[in-house]
Formats: structure tokens, sequence, C-alpha cells
């Protein structure tokens, strides 16, 4: 089983490779990514966000039309919610094995600070492994450093580390 990475056209372009470089040594499986057949829905008008769950249910039409076995996740730059959450940086759903992460409220610009790839790249790493890892099995982490911590604002990412605690670890090596 691989992770297939869909990159929406709207999603910023340019660090695909980098992400990759920095995403692959965190997880036991191979990814690759790739541009995204799925056209983004949900958008909700009136919250100027898009629905995460709409996205997710896109994700399990596809994989049913397409037979895909990946593992899949999205990367959009739409933000994203659904109706219990204000907000959210991504949404798994372990059951297809499909997640999206949205890069919206990792880019500084979205608090009018200076936009910064560098540190752009790093809150996306770190979001998408912890996405991973939830279709891998893992729950959240109490250890606030580690990428299973559900990270709910943005300074709980930046103490995040690029890295699974040893019982988050342990847990990924079991993996199939
Ligand atoms: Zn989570
Ligand atoms: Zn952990």
């Amino acid at each position: 089983m691989d992770l297939l990475i869909f990159w929406d056209e709207a999603a910023p372009s340019g660090i695909q490779s980098a992400f990759l470089r920095d995403l692959n040594p965190l997880l036991p499986i191979r990814s690759r990514v790739c541009e995204s057949p799925v056209v983004v829905s949900g958008f909700i008008p009136s919250r100027k966000q898009t629905n995460a769950t709409v996205l997710l249910d896109s994700l399990d039409l596809y994989k049913k039309r397409s037979g895909e076995k990946d593992l899949i996740l999205l990367v959009v730059s739409d933000d994203l919610c659904r109706s219990c959450d204000e907000y959210l940086f991504g949404l798994a759903r372990r059951t297809t094995g499909n997640a999206v992460v949205s890069t919206a409220r990792m880019d500084s610009e979205f608090y009018g600070k200076a936009s910064c790839d560098e540190d752009l790249l790093d809150r996306l790493v770190k979001e998408s492994a912890h996405e991973v890892g939830h279709l891998l099995g893992l729950a959240h982490c109490q250890n606030a450093e580690c990428i299973m911590f559900n990270p709910l604002l943005l300074d709980d990412m930046s103490r995040q580390k690029r890295w699974f605690c040893p019982t988050c670890q342990e847990n990924l090596q079991t993996v199939e």
C-alpha cells in the first residue's frame, strides 16, 4: 500500500518535491505526488469555507469509481470547516483511507504576516504526516511535541516536532 498525494491546482506550487523529501522519511509507506483528478466541491459561500466532509465524500467516490486501493491525501488551499468545527487544518477518514489537508491557515499571510515558504512547508509536512498517521490507525497523542498531538492553533503546530513519539512510532511500525 502506497500513499497517493493529490495536489489541487490551486494549492501552492513549486514545493511538491521539497514536501515529498521531508514527508517520506517520517512515514513507513512510500508516497508520490500527482495532479488532483478530484474537483474541489463543498464551498459554503456564507462562510467562505469548504466543507471538508464533502471533499472526503468526493475522494470516496473517486476511489470507488477508479478502483484505487492506495491511501489518498488531498492537498488544497481552500479554508476547511465542517458543521462541528469552525475551521480545520485537515481531516482523515480511516474507513476509506482518504484524507485532506488545507494550506490556508498554514500560510502566515492568513494572519496578516509576510508569507514564508519554509514555514508553510514545515506545517504542511507535520499536518500531512498527522492525517496519514490517522489513516494508518493512530489516535491523538498527549505529547505536545508528537506529530499525533491534535493542533488546534498554529502555535501548537510550531511546538510539534517532525517526529512521532516512541509510543506512536511503535504503533506505526505495526502497520502492514
Ligand atoms: Zn488528528
Ligand atoms: Zn505520540
